[in-house]
């Protein structure tokens, strides 16, 4: 059946996956963004599409509309763009889910949280289960944040006990793929950018520390049958790829993909960058019946033909 659906966040990279994916079911789509991260042009095959709707909002403050699913992923998610402004990133997080969780109430629509592996910190349990809490610094620069989408999530949870809004909460892992900003500043991107334009491809530390890249097409999917799920389910459900590698190992590879001469150089590691980082997927797989189909070496191959059709 044909849904109205709302997706914050959505000229960002991952909400204009969603949209295209929710529209392709012939659902109609309302994409709001205020384009701080994301860009009209990543939407710009949607706008033809009647069931489409372009909206420019800030989601701090209120939004009034008529729907059946709200998607909330309105939040700048690179560490360059959300330490830019860090005070409006609290404000996104926090604001934002207080108004999504707002209208979701007064319609009994159901609501589906962008939260963030970033909501273990730099765990010290691995790979990191939904039950672990994570060890999270509470005043460093990453803390907007991930303590924003901590909040975020204590909003969530508590609108569902106290209000029974109908919740779900999914914390997604490294996700990449084609329509991410060149200039995001996240780990894939820039080394793909440099290694296309033959720049020093740029390791912070000694390239020791450890992500799991979920390719975006693995995400849209695990989102949605999070949506489709019953009610009595909420999550939090982590949404990764538990293929883990270290940034060194991510460079080489993308240096061979690219067959690019760029040279790998050394910089400071940022504060509070955790030093590994893997999902445990068992109640996905549970709950969704889902697993990442796309592995690293193929999610690589599309994410650079996407940057080589663009730079
Ligand atoms: P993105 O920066 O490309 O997209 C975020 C979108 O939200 C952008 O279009 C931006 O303009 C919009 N936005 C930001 N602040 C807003 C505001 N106040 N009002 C309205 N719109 C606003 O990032 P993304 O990778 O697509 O991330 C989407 C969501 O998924 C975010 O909530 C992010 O925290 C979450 N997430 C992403 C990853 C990842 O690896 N990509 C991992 C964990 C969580
Ligand atoms: N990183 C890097 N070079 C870059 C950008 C990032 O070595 O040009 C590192 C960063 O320090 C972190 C990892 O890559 O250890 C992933 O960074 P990203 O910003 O993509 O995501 P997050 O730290 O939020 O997982």
């Amino acid at each position: 059946m044909s849904k109205r659906i709302l997706v914050t966040g959505g000229a960002g990279f991952i909400g204009s996956h969603l949209c295209a994916r929710l529209l392709s079911e012939n659902n109609e789509v309302i994409c709001l963004d205020n384009y701080f991260t994301g860009s009209k042009s990543n939407i710009l095959n949607l706008l033809r599409n009647p069931k489409f709707e372009l909206v420019r909002h800030d989601i701090i403050n209120p939004y009034n509309i008529e729907v059946d699913e709200i998607y909330n992923l309105a939040c700048p998610a690179s560490p360059v763009h959300y330490q830019y402004n860090p005070i409006k990133t609290v404000k996104t997080s926090v604001m934002g889910a207080i108004n999504m969780l707002g209208l979701a109430k007064r319609l009994n629509a159901k609501v589906l949280q962008a939260s963030t592996s970033e909501v273990y910190g730099d765990p010290d349990m691995h790979p990191q289960k939904e039950s672990y809490w994570g060890n999270v610094n509470p005043v460093g620069i990453r803390s907007c944040y991930d303590e924003g989408k901590r909040c975020a999530e204590t909003l969530f949870m508590d609108y569902h006990r106290q209000n029974k809004v109908r919740i779900k909460i999914i914390r997604i892992f490294n996700t990449y793929g084609p329509n991410m900003n060149p200039n995001d500043g996240r780990v894939v991107s820039n080394f793909i950018v440099q290694a296309l334009k033959g720049e020093d491809i740029t390791i912070y530390g000694d390239g020791s520390q450890t992500r799991s890249f979920q390719y975006v097409d693995d995400l849209i999917e695990g989102m949605i049958r999070t949506m489709n799920t019953g009610d009595s389910f909420t999550g939090p459900v982590n949404l990764g790829n538990p293929d883990e590698f270290s940034m060194l190992e991510l460079a080489e590879k993308v240096i061979a993909q690219t067959q690019s001469k760029s040279k790998v150089v050394y910089l400071p590691l940022p504060a509070d960058d955790p030093k590994q980082r893997q999902p445990n997927i068992t109640l996905a797989k549970e709950k969704l019946d889902w697993s990442p189909k796309i592995k690293l070496d193929e999610g690589l191959i599309k994410t650079i033909d996407y940057f080589r059709s663009i730079i």
